[in-house]
């Protein structure tokens, strides 16, 4: 604890929390000493434990077998495990892998400290299983629109450094090994700015250097989702790709999603929520992070950060309360308002991708098109980039293969020159001896 540095203090508490969860402490102007301990323990009325969280989401999918499936799996380097739950949910099981599907990959917890979102993780899940409901949503709607997902749900994606947080070290954010997990992928990879903060930030020895990364990155190429949300807390906001730098993608796709964004912002946030690039809307640029390789990299078409909580008044070494709600009225209103927002945003971005899907439809009325090949070709993009290496190995192994004819033609032919040599020199003897 007493490693960690002094750092300071600016004007706006707010941007105090979004500095915490998004990036670097630095930012900001007076002192204050981050050490000591964190005056606000965590309140186990409110929160589960891992374990025990763990096991509600267990029990929940043993109870839908239909709907639900778990799988849990687990991933090393150099001597560091880690281990990583994912659940699927499909209405019906057995459609799990139609394609006209829209496919949902969510995170949660990626940061240690923001047990909040992993709440989250459970209340959503309940609600897909059916066994809470939304106020005020008409449940055939809703049933209309789950039939049509596929969502896949990481409620804990960074179990060791929550470990390390539930055993005291409540302003933890990164893995088990101190690596930011939010720090750890290729776009833009280790990049630092000047305020680097190595206890806040650490981006690993390489992109990919650590086994969650590994396993969130195989997870995402094979389920190949149409739509991203990493959730974290620290402050309210909805924000798109980029975080390495302080723009938005080009292009109407990317307008659209920060339609959909502002939209959201008015039903569920009440304004309150930044809307934009994480990069731009947060004042300084994060590299290596998991929506920006999700968008530039993975081509998820939609891709997003949201960050559903964040208490500003908070003291700067009182992470638990900095990160996550205290009191049972706004640990439920941030459960109920966000898992509502989550449901909406489920709801536009289907409806977006269905426009999306129709107006590439209608210009090739003549072919199917699949629902992976819409949106200016971002998925076409990323298959015939795989193609294109599919293209690369096969060609080495035809020229493997016709270097391999030619050696054995040459030696076909060798064989048969010695073997002349040698008959043109037994020739005469033979001759000799008959003559
Ligand atoms: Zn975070």
């Amino acid at each position: 604890m007493g490693s960690r540095r002094d750092f300071s203090l600016s004007s706006t508490p707010s941007l105090l929390v979004i500095l915490f969860c998004f990036g670097p402490f630095s930012h900001i102007n007076a002192k204050v000493n981050l050490t000591g301990p964190s005056s606000t323990p965590i309140n186990r009325d409110l929160y589960h434990t891992s374990d025990t969280l763990m096991e509600q989401i267990k029990a929940l999918v043993h109870r839908h077998p239909d709907k639900l499936y778990m799988e849990t799996f687990r991933s090393k380097n150099k001597g560091y495990h880690a281990d990583m739950t994912v659940v699927t949910y499909c209405r019906n099981r057995k459609q799990i892998d139609d394609k006209s599907k829209y496919r949902i990959l969510l995170s949660f917890g990626q940061h240690g400290r923001e047990l909040i979102t992993s709440e989250l993780a459970l209340r959503i899940l309940s609600i897909l299983s059916k066994e809470q409901s939304l106020p005020n949503v008409d449940p055939l709607s809703l049933h209309n629109l789950f039939e049509r997902l596929v969502i896949k749900v990481v409620p804990m994606e960074n179990m060791n450094g929550r470990e390390l947080v539930e055993a005291g070290d409540l302003c933890e954010r990164r893995n088990g090994r101190g690596v930011d997990l939010n720090r750890n992928w290729s776009v833009d990879w280790g990049k630092k700015e000047k305020d680097y903060d190595p206890y806040e930030e650490n981006p690993g020895t390489a992109p990919f250097s650590e086994p969650e990364t590994q396993m969130m990155r195989k997870l995402c190429l094979s389920f190949e989702p149409h739509i991203w949300i990493n959730v974290h807390s620290g402050m309210e906001a909805l924000f798109m790709p980029y975080d390495h730098k302080n723009t938005t993608p080009d292009g109407l796709p990317s307008y659209r999603m920060k339609l959909m964004l502002q939209r959201l912002n008015h039903l569920h946030c009440k304004g309150r929520c930044l809307v934009g690039s994480g990069g731009g809307s947060v004042g300084y640029l994060a590299h290596g992070t998991a929506t920006d390789y999700m968008f530039d990299v993975a081509r998820v078409p939609m891709a997003f950060t949201f960050e559903i909580y964040g208490d500003g008044t908070a003291s700067a070494k009182d992470c638990f309360k900095m990160f996550n709600p205290v009191d049972q009225t706004t640990f439920n209103r941030v459960l109920n308002d966000w898992s509502a927002a989550f449901i909406t945003m489920f709801n536009i971005s289907t409806h977006e991708l269905d426009e999306l899907r129709s107006n590439t439809t209608a210009s090739n009325l003549d072919k199917f098109v699949s629902i992976d090949d819409y949106l200016n070709g971002y998925l076409m993009d990323r298959r015939s980039r795989y193609e294109k290496k599919m293209e690369v190995l096969d060609l080495g192994m035809q020229e493997i293969r016709t270097y391999f004819r030619l050696f054995f033609l040459s030696s076909v032919l060798l064989l048969l020159m010695f073997c002349c040599r040698i008959s043109k020199r037994i020739r005469p003897i033979i001759s000799g001896t008959t003559f």
